[in-house]
């Protein structure tokens, strides 16, 4: 077989065999196919796009191209979570460790920054020490002992995920829904969970914008999840504005030591947290209802519960446990310039997909595959829609190194806050649910 064929046969928008889609995805994993030509590939899935059949044979390709983990001696039912990506997406660090404490094993294997949007690893390795690759061995112990492990793709674990998902980042084809489909669910069944919670943003700062196109996908991943033998339920959430106040990987890190160590935080980060972890203590088995699953999580936060969890977990991956008492040891950008409103009124929006943009570009993105990401990078926002705003009101705050990307940043930033004089129309955190969480193991119906 020619890998030529294969990306000339997609190209014409036809359906590829399974043993096409295994044959791409095993020697671009093992290094047979060079970039060019799986990014050649890629270009041709994003315009063609893929059949179910293809879309389901590439999630297991993907998944076979390394080690599956076995949980099933641990106790409990295993559940992660995973958003489509969004700016100032800090959930997972709220979420997974307040769940985990509840009772329910959370083990995770995420990603790194792709497109405009934040990567869970890339934020995790602002913490000084903080390691994101584990063996098997090791992450199964750490499951087993704390109830928790985030770790990346590794040459063993999902390597197809790990390099595909890098190739994305720079060539413009994150934006293709069997493409991430195939990203998501294989790292899901590689890791060993049961269940998975997804959290499928919209709006202008997610990687799909739009809720009709956003339905379908979380439709897509519901639908395949099932399918792999994962319970997967989704929650179509709100991404029109950046979630919280810091946009940037180590801002994101000590906000969330904020609001895990006070047990407080800001309204749209808590209202989706208990949302989507109480969907994930009912698949754990630890809440019968939404409610009581909320209940239990808000007072794990109060209580501090999750806040311990989150120590003990940058702990075991050797992160340094000082920073969670004292977050100035994170990294700390050396400019840092406010942002004040020019005039008074009602703030409409904040831009997500600016502020995403801006975010990169002032350091915390990728541009190359080489591209180092800079961890203390960032924006922190100090306004929400519908706040009161007087002229000279500060709105953000821009952190970066590259002092010489200010001058571009500063006016897209200015330009992300819309400042009008009637209160604008919000929509809810919460736009709609996919699937069940007491649906059968055996898979969801499409429609
Ligand atoms: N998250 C992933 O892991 N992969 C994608 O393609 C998008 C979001």
């Amino acid at each position: 077989m020619q890998v030529i064929d294969v990306i000339e046969k997609k190209q014409r928008g036809e359906e590829l065999a399974v043993e096409e889609i295994r044959f791409l995805i095993q020697n671009f994993s093992n290094g047979h196919i060079p970039d060019y030509q799986a990014s050649a590939w890629l270009m041709a899935v994003f315009f063609q796009g893929m059949t179910t059949r293809e879309t389901r044979d590439l999630i297991q390709a993907m998944v076979d191209s390394g080690s599956t983990i076995d949980l099933s001696d641990i106790p409990g039912i295993k559940v992660d979570k995973h958003s489509t990506g969004g700016v100032g997406d800090k959930l997972t660090f709220l979420v997974a460790p307040l769940v985990a404490a509840a009772g329910v094993p959370v083990p995770m294997i995420s990603g790194r920054g792709l497109g405009h949007t934040g990567g869970t690893l890339d934020k995790l390795e602002s913490i000084p020490g903080f390691s994101s690759t584990l063996s098997v061995t090791k992450f199964k112990q750490q499951v087993a002992d704390i109830g928790l492990a985030i770790i990346g793709q590794s040459d063993n674990l999902v390597p197809a995920d790990r390099k595909l998902y890098a190739l994305r980042d720079v060539t413009a084809t994150v934006k293709s829904l069997p493409l991430i489909c195939g990203s998501i669910l294989s790292k899901k069944v590689a890791e060993g969970a049961q269940a998975l919670v997804l959290d499928i943003k919209t709006g202008t700062g997610a990687i799909i914008q739009n809720l009709r196109e956003a339905r379908l996908l979380g439709r897509a991943l519901v639908e395949y999840g099932n399918a792999m033998g994962l319970r997967t339920m989704g929650l179509v959430t709100n991404m029109d504005t950046p979630l919280g106040a810091e946009v940037g990987n180590s801002l994101e890190v000590a906000e969330c030591i904020r609001i895990l160590s006070s047990g407080s935080g800001p309204d749209d980060v808590i209202e989706l947290t208990l949302a989507l972890g109480s969907r994930m203590l009912m698949l754990g088995g630890k809440a019968h209802t939404v409610e009581e699953g909320r209940s239990i999580l808000a007072k794990l936060l109060t209580s501090k519960q999750g806040f311990e969890k989150f120590r003990e977990m940058v702990q075991a991956q050797g992160g340094n446990p000082e920073v969670l008492e004292r977050p100035n040891l994170l990294p700390k950008a050396k400019f840092s310039v406010e942002i004040v409103a020019d005039n008074s009124g009602i703030l409409q929006s904040v831009d997500a997909l600016m502020i995403g943009k801006s975010s990169a570009t002032l350091g915390a993105g990728r541009r190359t595959i080489n591209d180092v990401i800079d961890p203390s990078a960032g924006i922190t926002i100090l306004a929400k829609p519908l706040d009161k705003i007087t002229a000279g009101d500060l709105l953000a705050i821009l952190h970066t190194n590259r002092e010489e990307t200010l001058d571009e940043v500063l006016p897209r930033v200015k330009a992300a806050f819309i400042i009008g004089d009637n209160p604008p129309k919000i929509r809810p955190f919460v736009l709609e649910t996919i699937g069940r969480v007491d649906a059968g193991w055996d898979g969801l119906p499409f429609n």
